[in-house]
């Protein structure tokens, strides 16, 4: 990467730590995959119980294989075990990883659920939440926020998805009343009672969507 586009992500990606410091989160600036899991390696100790609200962007960075493979940790996952006994699992886990649509520069979390099992656990349960975004998540304000959801995340998924819904065919919402409908829940993230329960780790890469 380009020296001068290198130094302005950095500034960005500093501006959103700090703010989320203000907000009681903590914020981690990683540049690497073997620094991600270097930490993740701390942040999830031996013994631990733990759950995920599904991610794309933890999918491709093999988290939940790593999760997998720990023989020192219980892992609830919901791929292979029953689904809704392991998102209900979740609340009383001691990590939950996650990931988000959005983060903006002052420090907030923007995320939109069907089921709202995400957001639920990264609200109230866990005792640490973990979120892992990519740079392309961070956005300058809620109104930016809102629109990257509309016109990226959730019709991105909806073609994941196979849904019958109008942004899958469109690729933008078009506000839709489908069965089929992901848009649910509209949560705001904007401060935690309890200091550093959420974490984000901000890698230097595109994840997700
Ligand atoms: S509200 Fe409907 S059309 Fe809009 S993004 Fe969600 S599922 Fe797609």
């Amino acid at each position: 990467m380009d020296n001068g586009l290198k130094a302005v992500l950095d500034m960005r990606v500093d501006k959103v730590i700090k703010n989320l410091e203000k907000r009681n989160m903590k914020g981690y600036h990683v540049k690497s995959r073997d620094e991600l899991f270097a930490l993740l390696g701390e942040l999830v100790p031996a013994g631990a119980t733990v759950a995920n609200g599904g991610s794309m962007t933890l999918e491709e960075l093999g988290v939940f294989s790593w999760l997998r493979e720990r023989e020192d940790i219980t892992f609830f996952d919901r791929e292979t075990g029953d689904r809704r006994k392991c998102m209900v699992a979740a609340f009383d886990s001691d990590v939950y990883f996650a990931g988000t649509n959005a983060v903006t520069e002052d420090g907030c979390l923007y995320n939109v659920d069907g089921n709202g099992n995400r957001v639920a656990a990264m609200i109230y349960g866990p005792k640490s939440v973990v979120v892992v975004v990519g740079v392309n998540k961070i956005v300058s304000d809620l109104d930016a926020a809102k629109e990257r959801v509309r016109k990226i995340a959730a019709p991105a998924n909806t073609v994941r998805l196979s849904c019958d819904t109008p942004c899958a065919k469109t690729g933008e919402c078009m506000d839709c009343n489908s069965p089929s409908r992901i848009c649910c829940n509209f949560v705001v993230m904007s401060n935690q009672r309890v200091k550093d329960r959420l974490k984000v780790i901000i890698l230097d890469e595109s994840l997700g969507y």
